[in-house]
């Protein structure tokens, strides 16, 4: 399978952001002193319903600077770091995000990603893995350990690194799509002035929860969005293969998916009403997000099974969501929502123990 090139890639989404930074539609939630910005959450809803209704073409290359950085540097940076970056992000700086290490994933604490204090600088040593289109980054949110000594998350630090930094080496990873969507990103002995820390030496776990919880549940609800206005490919695929009816197995499989996809919906719904009130919407989110990993397989497995492999050679679209009608794509690339953000069996342990308050999780050992 094939897609667009690196360099249509960037054009369109360079092009897509200068069209929706310049109408407002990229930071309604960024605060008030942004343009755009300052939006209640009932307007940053709609925003993404809309867009998701239009099914217009999703800000991949942009997603983590205008949320996860820019909602970061706005918690936690000092005037200096804000004025250097935040203008810089809606003229286009690409971050990527640095915490996964081939051995801290789920376990993110666990990090080894090595920082020494010299001077006035960090000299950071280690490997970063699934960065999300890290090879296209100007700068990466960086985790790294800056002491060993006591509890796992307290030795963490976060570091802003500017990834054309010497030392930086980004490996884009091919996936089984085809796509290259992540890098890994080698460190040695990289040269990261102390002006670039977010916050205290050692406190970077909690700014790292910051960025963690940057979207707030708008992500799903603009997927689920998207998902139940794609169901006419669903649709579509069913009625190319078996002509005008659907056969009853196919048309009652397609039937449970749709109400599913209405139940995800409702979900997503009572979860924003949560969050406009200002609650926790951490174990609910873990929820959410289960099932629309569940509903999203099912429904691309379906459209793979109608079109029988049809697509299997065809060019595939990135940043086009994720029912994009190209069937084998869809179905590959499905399978990373059961990862992405939290695995599915961390999103269980969450539940289990917060919701249904079970006994908790044996803790990997420190
Ligand atoms: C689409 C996508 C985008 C990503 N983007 C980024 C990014 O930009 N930056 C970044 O830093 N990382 C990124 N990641 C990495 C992601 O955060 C990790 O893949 C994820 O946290 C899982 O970690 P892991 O891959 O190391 O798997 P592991 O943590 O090694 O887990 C392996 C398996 O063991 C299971 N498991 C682990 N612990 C437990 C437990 N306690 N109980 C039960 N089962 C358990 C998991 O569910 C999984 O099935 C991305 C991943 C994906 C898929």
């Amino acid at each position: 399978m094939t897609g667009p090139s690196a360099e249509e890639f960037l054009a369109f989404q360079r092009q897509w952001m200068r069209t929706l930074v310049s109408s407002g539609y990229a930071t309604a939630h960024w605060d008030r002193r942004w343009p755009g910005g300052g939006r209640p959450l009932d307007e940053q809803i709609i925003i993404a319903e809309e867009l998701a209704r239009a099914d217009a073409p999703r800000l991949t290359l942009y997603f983590i600077s205008l949320f996860h950085a820019a909602l970061t540097l706005m918690e936690w940076g000092t005037p200096e770091q804000q004025a250097r970056h935040l203008p810089a992000i809606l003229e286009g700086e690409v971050w990527c995000q640095g915490f996964s290490e081939p051995n801290a994933g789920s376990d993110l604490a666990s990090l080894k990603t090595r920082a020494q204090r010299i001077g006035d600088h960090y000299i950071v040593n280690g490997q970063k893995i699934w960065s999300t289109l890290a090879q296209h980054a100007d700068y990466c949110l960086l985790l790294v350990r800056t002491d060993s000594s006591g509890p796992k998350q307290a030795g963490i630090t976060y570091l802003l690194m500017d990834t054309r930094s010497a030392g930086v080496v980004r490996r884009p990873i091919r996936q089984m799509t085809g796509d290259e969507e992540f890098a890994e990103v080698f460190l040695e002995d990289v040269k990261i002035p102390v002006a670039n820390r977010l916050g205290e030496e050692n406190q970077g776990w909690r700014i790292a929860q910051t960025t963690l919880n940057s979207e707030r549940g708008l992500t799903i609800l603009e997927l689920s969005e998207r998902l139940y206005h794609a169901r006419w490919r669903l649709l579509d695929a069913i009625g190319q293969r078996d002509g005008q009816v659907a056969d009853d197995q196919r048309r009652r499989e397609a039937v449970d998916v749709f109400i599913r996809i209405d139940v995800l919906r409702a979900l997503v719904s009572e979860m924003m009403a949560a969050a406009r009130a200002g609650a926790d919407i951490g174990a609910m989110a873990s929820f959410v997000k289960l099932h629309y990993a569940s509903v999203l397989r099912e429904f691309a497995r379906l459209g793979e099974r109608a079109s029988a492999g049809a697509h299997l050679r065809d060019a595939f679209t990135v940043g086009g969501g994720y029912e994009t009608g190209n069937w084998a794509f869809d179905f590959m690339n499905s399978y990373q929502w059961s990862i992405a953000g939290g695995s599915n069996e961390i999103q269980r342990n969450i539940v289990a123990e917060r919701v249904l308050g079970m006994p908790r999780d044996k803790a990997p050992p420190a």
